[in-house]
């Protein structure tokens, strides 16, 4: 997951870019970067760490212009060393480019345009692939027409030139130097992008953004969704925007947006982030009724259980209550790469409330299960701290397979829930119940009352890969470059606790 903003504006932009970023921290926290346009000169920062940490006042006044993409970075593809960090910028072709997603078969697009185009690429980062399938197509459109003037159809092509070549999922922004802004989305529309814009004089100023909270905080008014397969270009000289319809397939937007990634003050897909993850709440609450459990207090896991947490402790008629504590200056520990970094980070991260806890019996709210570890010490943490009863609701079904398109849960083995049962899942958390939400139940939540969405990825829950192009000998193969690559040795850390003992029976149930 990343967060990927492109502000095409009349003046000075990279104030509302950094604010824009720090909205999107949440979505990646690995790296982040801005480049700005001035008219004749690219302007860049960009470096591992926080949007706080990595601009300062001295790096703000050199980024001049009035075009700006910034990303904030969460690995997948690629390491976490600097050079992986967006956007990216062809000099030579005057294009810059970031998205938010993952190419699944970057490693063989790099190897062919190294070997038969010979093309340097500099980094281990898909962005930089889809730039170089991008501007070598517009290259080869240039020659063509022996025009210097590229047209929107030569534009529009050299999208479908990435959609034929590129497989995964991709929200990207880029902007070709005084010819205009150009932002699209993969064919199924799996992560999001979202366009507005804002009166500037007798001007508007555009924005292309991961998730609508920032066209609410930047003032900017809400256009449209960018469609599934679908390019918006807005010409430099003319100011038209146009929609180009180059490849559209049916929307299949990731469903785990809505359960743990996106602002919950978000609207993506016309679906609102909070409203779904409430109608989860209320779906799970329904089931969890049937077990008949004597539950005293609904407690959600912070922050991004909340929602959901309220909706079932109203429709459960039962005491809504805070026992954990969460310090917010900690990331979040399921984006962080590094199981050691995520096992540390969590005994500081939230401070169970003995006050509310001891001698409950509770009902704890979670959005998911990765790994199973974190699940384990935050019950282990209750039962420390006085519960009489820990039952755990997750309002998201088990996970058991890997995502190709931007989230990092790339092998099964890391999967708890793909090699155990429900109540194997229960052991080893140390939970007195376990009731996962029904994948039926998460889809009605999401698509409810709106006639847009009529179909999610969700192959995560149940393995069915939209884009149909992802089987087995393409999950081998991506689970084998990514053992390989550098950047994830953090997998051989995350067996010692976790996948590597269950495969050998040695999971030590509760
Ligand atoms: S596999 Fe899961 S996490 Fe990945 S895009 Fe699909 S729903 Fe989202």
């Amino acid at each position: 997951m990343c967060g990927v903003v492109g502000i095409f504006g009349n003046d000075y932009v990279a104030q509302d870019m950094y604010d824009a970023l720090i909205c999107l921290q949440h979505r990646g926290q690995d790296a982040t970067g801005i480049i700005t346009y001035d008219g004749e000169i690219f302007h860049t920062q960009k470096d591992l760490g926080l949007v706080r940490d990595v601009f300062h006042t001295r790096h703000m006044q050199k980024l001049l212009g009035y075009v700006a993409i910034g990303h904030t970075r969460y690995s997948t593809i690629g390491g976490g060393a600097v050079e992986d960090a967006q956007p990216f910028l062809s000099q030579s072709f005057g294009v810059m480019l970031a998205h938010n997603g993952n190419v699944f078969n970057s490693y063989d697009l790099k190897k062919e345009l190294l070997e038969h185009d010979h093309r340097l690429v500099n980094s281990n980062c898909d962005a930089e692939i889809i730039l170089q399938l991008f501007t070598k197509e517009l290259a080869r459109q240039n020659d063509k027409s022996k025009k210097s003037d590229l047209s929107v159809k030569q534009i529009s092509d050299a999208v479908k030139s990435v959609y034929a070549r590129a497989r995964g999922a991709y929200s990207v922004v880029s902007y070709i130097a005084n010819k205009g802004m150009v932002a699209f989305r993969d064919p199924y529309g799996i992560r999001p992008l979202l366009f507005g814009k804002r009166k500037n004089g007798l001007a508007y100023d555009y924005i292309f953004a991961s998730e609508s909270i920032v066209l609410d905080v930047l003032g900017f008014e809400f256009v449209s969704d960018v469609g599934p397969g679908e390019m918006v270009f807005i010409d430099e000289k003319t100011r038209a925007v146009h929609h180009v319809k180059v490849m559209p397939k049916t929307l299949t937007p990731c469903v785990f947006e809505y359960i743990y990634f996106a602002r919950p003050d978000s609207v993506l897909n016309g679906i609102s982030v909070y409203k779904a993850q409430m109608r989860m709440g209320e779906k799970l609450a329904d089931k969890v009724k049937k077990l008949k459990l004597d539950i005293d207090v609904v407690m959600p896991v912070p922050d991004s259980s909340r929602a959901a947490a309220v909706a079932m402790a109203d429709r459960l008629g039962i005491k809504y209550r805070e026992g954990l504590v969460k310090n917010r200056y900690i990331g979040r520990t399921f984006i962080m790469p590094g199981q050691k970094i995520r096992k540390k980070s969590i005994q500081y991260k939230l401070n169970p409330m003995k006050l509310e806890i001891t001698g409950k019996k509770i009902l704890l709210v979670d959005d998911s299960i990765v790994r199973g570890n974190t699940s384990k010490q935050i019950v282990q943490m209750i039962r420390n701290a006085g519960a009489k009863k820990i039952y755990l609701a997750i309002f998201s079904p088990p996970i058991i397979n890997p995502c190709l398109y931007g989230i990092d849960i790339p092998t099964r083995e890391e999967l708890i829930a793909s090699s155990f049962s429900v109540e194997q899942v229960r052991k080893f958390t140390g939970a007195d119940a376990l009731i996962y939400a029904d994948l039926k139940d998460v889809f009605e939540a999401c698509i409810s009352g709106n006639p847009n969405v009529k179909d999610m990825c969700m192959a995560c829950f149940d393995g069915k890969y939209k884009t149909g192009d992802i089987d087995e000998k393409v999950l081998k193969k991506n689970a084998a470059s990514r053992l390989n690559d550098k950047s994830c040795g953090q997998i051989e850390e995350e067996f010692e606790t976790g996948p590597e003992k269950r495969k050998k029976g040695q999971l030590n149930l509760v």
